[in-house]
């Protein structure tokens, strides 16, 4: 029988994991989300077919694998609420706020927990995320297996040995699509001053990245080959590469990395 799976907070991490859940295969009745007002929820219902409830302590009764989805500013006051129900049952508890580490959300629920905290980032919510995992040592490897199945339902799912990974995860996926999206608007705005129309250019950067992440992915080959590849002697694209250099690109990324990690480790 599948593990009983308790959505608290039922916003659009959590509609993305169980929704991704579901057409990957999971019972839908196995399921059930969570939120203060049910008029949140009842569009949930009938979208996808799973239990709600607007208890918090009575959705996670019999549920095997709690996740926490509230915003990190809730999230003390709901483990306040949760944690009696929570050390009666001992369920795996799966976080995926931001920032929020695994000990300090088990000693809110009251100590001696299996926890695994994951930093998922935004392109979850259309099934291409890339998410960070941690677990505690409290938690089994079974447990790592069905938390794999959770998010791997919206992507990919890379675990970490040791939690302070999780800053690197945030630097290099979870904060990295605004990297992307930075990158698609100076693209545009370069077809644009090249003579494109805006909506031709904006589609242009968008379908170029897309292609080259899917040839990555597909290839054997390392980013530098792939790159040079595209890369012709006295070429247009060696120009091109040669401007990006020359202007620092690769250490603003590395830069910003840095930054981010530090950031995320001052939020802890
Ligand atoms: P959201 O605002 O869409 O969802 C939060 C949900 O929690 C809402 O449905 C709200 O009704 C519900 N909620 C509020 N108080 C509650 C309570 N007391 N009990 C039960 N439910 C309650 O937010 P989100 O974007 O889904 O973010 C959820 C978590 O995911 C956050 O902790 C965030 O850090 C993390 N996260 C989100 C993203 C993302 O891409 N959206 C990326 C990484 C991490």
């Amino acid at each position: 029988m599948a593990s009983q799976v308790t959505f608290i907070g039922a916003g659009n991490m959590a509609s993305a994991i169980f929704g991704g859940m579901i057409e990957s295969g999971y019972p839908r009745e196995a399921i059930t989300a969570t939120s203060p007002g049910d008029e949140h929820l009842a569009p949930l219902r009938s979208r996808y077919g799973i239990h709600t409830q607007t208890d918090n302590r009575a959705a996670i009764a019999n549920a095997d694998v709690v996740v926490l989805a509230v915003k990190p500013q809730v999230m003390q006051s709901v483990c306040t609420e949760l944690h009696e129900v929570i050390q009666a049952r001992k369920p795996l508890i799966v976080s995926v706020a931001a920032g929020l580490p695994a000990e300090t959300l088990e000693h809110w629920l009251g100590g001696s927990l299996a926890v695994i905290r994951c930093m998922p980032n935004t392109p979850s919510l259309v099934g291409a995320g890339a998410a960070g995992l941690y677990a505690n040592p409290r938690v089994s490897a079974a447990q790592r297996e069905l938390a794999t199945t959770l998010m791997q339902a919206v992507g990919l799912a890379e675990w970490v040995d040791d939690e302070a990974q999780l800053e690197a995860v945030t630097a290099i996926a979870g904060s990295a699509p605004a990297y992307f999206f930075l990158i698609f608007e100076a693209l545009e705005a370069a077809g644009i001053r090249l003579g494109l129309p805006a909506d031709t250019a904006r589609r242009l950067a968008q379908q170029t990245a897309y292609g080259a992440a899917l040839m990555a992915q597909q290839s054997d080959q390392s980013p530098d080959q792939l790159k040079r590849n595209v890369m012709s002697p006295g070429g247009t694209t060696e120009r091109a590469i040669q401007v990006l250099e020359e202007a620092g690109l690769r250490q603003a990324f590395l830069d910003a990395a840095d930054a981010c990690a530090e950031r995320a480790r001052e939020m802890a």
